[in-house]
């Protein structure tokens, strides 16, 4: 017996196409799409006017597993994932121990596994404990389930030590995900530098911290022939460099966070430390370009940076509380209420940017339904508005600088490999 979900508005990312049809889920596998399939001997769902999506594809997420499980588990983090209508999951190697061993990463994956929530590919460590002085085993590291490369969290300081890494990954055809950032320029900075950090009189990160470290690693992109992922952009002077070097042909793909497209430094004024997170929330001007450079395709896609912390841990002051807030559970409903519905991109658009450009960019299985591919799909209500409610979060991180926002284009459905992981139809 199978599933039949009948009648919804099957979307297709790679064609760019929306068309009415039934999706068959037999065992993990989606066994047929098509026009009026027979129901018999099948449980059948009506989708009629909702969305039918390939599963989310998330190349940024912190799990905190191993060691900080007080902010999230890999269950809680993969149940956040499959609620925000997401089946595959990148991890950020800032756990305790620091992903810099094989052992761990395929922990990782077999944890994940048992929950069944997501499929999470871990990112390795690019350096070990992630302090920026000896290069991981990249190849054990790969071989054990390991999809890309990162000192997230941090910045790789040395540029000798980030070409080095670079010809490594490049041996093995995977990307190093940088997170951009020069320690001796972000100094002891909370939020962005300019006119609200003067005004709140307090440190400020410059927004060449990030763009000057960017820049050295498009050179060394170049040089190296390696593919570079710019994790979470957020200045205006980095996406004109990221579009400059796609220009010239050099191997570079980025990825923009929600908050970035849609928040500046003025939500510090009112959010204090919710709003606070690394890189920081910047000015108009480049939450401007960050929107321009996502629609013209220079920051190909979408990543949450789900980064939770315990509410102890953001109920400080600005200067003391940690980085980050979680993402898995509304990033779909906030682009889809900001780009969507306003006509800005097409439904299918911002699924790829969000299923299967990922995939493609990391190399990994799904985001596309496809007759005999392994059923990940979610189900999108266009149509009812939702509050932002963190106390409904499958997270353990409950801040978020969204909360009580209105929204619609929420996920009711999601399957992974073919279970229900999800269901608030
Ligand atoms: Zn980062």
């Amino acid at each position: 017996m199978g599933i039949l979900l009948q009648g919804g508005y099957v979307v297709d990312p790679v064609q760019g196409t929306v068309q009415i049809a039934d999706v068959l889920i037999e065992g993990n596998v989606i066994s047929r799409i098509g026009h009026a399939l027979s129901t018999t001997g099948h449980a059948v769902r009506d989708l009629r006017d909702l969305y039918v999506l390939p599963g989310l594809i998330d190349v940024h997420v912190h799990l905190r597993e191993p060691g900080f499980t007080n902010k999230e588990t890999i269950e809680t983090g993969t149940h956040a994932a499959a609620a925000g209508g997401f089946s595959r999951v990148c991890s950020m190697p800032n756990t305790s121990p620091v992903t810099d061993d094989p052992e761990i990463v395929r922990y990782i994956v077999t944890e994940a596994k048992r929950h069944g929530y997501a499929t999470v590919h871990p990112i390795a460590a690019v350096t070990k404990g992630s302090k920026g002085e000896q290069v991981t085993n990249f190849r054990a590291l790969h071989d054990a389930g390991a999809v890309a490369f990162s000192d997230d969290g941090r910045g790789v300081q040395s540029a000798a030590m980030m070409k080095e890494a670079l010809l490594q990954a490049k041996t093995l055809c995977v990307p190093i995900a940088v997170h951009a950032e020069d320690e001796l320029l972000s100094g002891h900075g909370v939020m962005h530098e300019g006119d609200v950090s003067r005004a709140l009189g307090v440190q400020g990160i410059p927004t060449e911290a990030e763009s000057v470290m960017i820049a050295r690693d498009l050179l060394l992109a170049k040089a190296t022939g390696a593919h570079v992922h710019i994790c979470h952009v957020s200045p205006e002077t980095a996406v004109h460099a990221i579009r400059e070097a796609k220009r010239q042909g050099i191997h570079v793909t980025a990825e923009v966070a929600p908050h970035h497209l849609l928040l500046t430094d003025q939500a510090v004024k009112t959010l204090g430390a919710h709003a606070k997170v690394n890189p920081p929330l910047r000015s108009e001007a480049d939450r401007t370009a960050c929107v321009q450079g996502f629609l013209d395709g220079t920051l190909d896609i979408i990543a949450t940076d789900h980064a939770p912390h315990t509410q102890e841990e953001k109920a400080q002051t600005i200067d003391k509380a940690s980085n980050g807030f979680v993402g898995l559970e509304i990033s779909f409903p906030l682009l889809y209420t900001t780009f969507v519905q306003s006509g800005l991109l097409t439904l299918a658009q911002l699924v790829m940017r969000m299923s299967s450009l990922p995939a493609q960019l990391f190399n990994l299985p799904g985001g596309r339904l496809q007759e005999g591919g392994q059923a990940d799909l979610t189900v999108i209500d266009p149509y009812t508005t939702r509050v932002v409610n963190p106390r409904l979060f499958h997270s353990k991180g409950r801040a978020t600088p969204f909360h009580g926002k209105s929204l619609v284009g929420w996920p009711l459905i999601t399957y992974h490999a073919g279970h229900l992981v999800h269901d608030i139809f």
